[in-house]
């Protein structure tokens, strides 16, 4: 009686093992994400955006961290492990990846550089005899603030998947499409709140603001920082503080990945406002899309431009 019993409960294990092989086997393949893997933040919000419930997308920086002095920890290896797209800003911003792709040795992996086909504004050294702007070989990497050069990125984001999983082709061209739209109503209101804004000069914190700057009509006075990680010298330091008396500059952009000591001393030195934006989603409440920073970042700068 029990050997029966014992038959006839394996008999029913099996059938129940073979029926939800053969249930779930084809269902969670054709299901399987897009496994993605992107350097900022601003790219996983755009790979979102297009790949909806079709795409897994791991961001390596969190949107917390400077972009320039950034360094990959031992999950953003098996991340990269597992991908089939990493997305990267490029014009040489994120110089670690390439020995984080190396490390990984994942040989289906496609790499995109996301700024491909954007003219790069090259940087001049400040006039002050600090060392060259940043370390960029090909020109300044901080496209993405530019609406204009997002769409282009958008694009190259767009492509790539498309011709990763061409299945759901057509859905991610609806959602790029869509996507482009509402980027292109965002930065209509954007231009629209800052055109009346008189005072229209500013001090930046680092150098990422010159593709926002030229979209926006914003002039770009000074730069506090001339080297990512490093400190300005007390001559430098000096030439701003003339620069900012001078010319009756009353804004002093910074940004919340970096420290707010200097930005502060020239605040206290000058009478000049100090507003904080970001270069990243996610680095301040209210600006976890793309599109909410750009909104987050015009609105603060219209108002601090507008209280001088
Ligand atoms: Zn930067």
């Amino acid at each position: 009686m029990l050997r029966l019993l014992l038959l006839v409960l394996l008999m029913l294990a099996g059938i129940l093992f073979h029926w939800s092989l053969s249930v779930t086997a084809p269902v969670a393949s054709a299901a399987a994400p897009l496994n993605v893997v992107v350097t900022l933040p601003v790219l996983k919000d755009w790979v979102q955006h297009i790949g909806g419930s079709h795409v897994h997308v791991t961001s390596l920086m969190t949107g917390y961290e400077s972009e320039h002095t950034y360094s990959p920890k031992p999950s953003d290896l098996v991340a990269v492990r597992k991908a089939a797209l990493l997305f990267e800003v490029g014009a040489g911003l994120e110089v670690w990846v390439s020995s984080l792709v190396k490390n990984a040795g994942n040989a289906a992996l496609q790499v995109v550089t996301t700024s491909k086909g954007i003219e790069l504004i090259q940087d001049h050294p400040e006039p002050v005899g600090a060392a060259p702007v940043h370390h960029h070989a090909t020109g300044n990497p901080h496209v993405w603030l530019d609406p204009g050069a997002a769409a282009t990125m958008v694009q190259h984001i767009s492509d790539a998947m498309i011709s990763a999983d061409p299945d759901h082709a057509t859905n991610y061209r609806a959602k790029t499409a869509a996507y482009l739209q509402a980027l292109a109503r965002t930065h209509q209101e954007s231009s629209e709140r800052l055109q009346h804004v008189s005072s229209r000069t500013v001090i930046v914190h680092h150098p990422a603001w010159p593709y926002f700057a030229r979209r926006y009509d914003i002039q770009v006075a000074g730069t506090i920082l001339t080297q990512p990680g490093g400190e300005p010298s007390a001559h430098h330091l000096h030439a701003l503080i003339e620069i900012i008396k001078r010319d009756h500059i009353r804004v002093i952009v910074s940004e919340v990945q970096l420290n707010q000591k200097v930005p502060q001393l020239l605040a206290r030195e000058t009478g000049a406002r100090i507003v904080v934006l970001t270069t990243l989603p996610g680095g301040l409440p209210g600006t976890d899309t793309y599109l909410d920073m750009l909104h987050y970042n015009v609105l603060q700068l219209a108002q601090a431009l507008e209280q001088t």
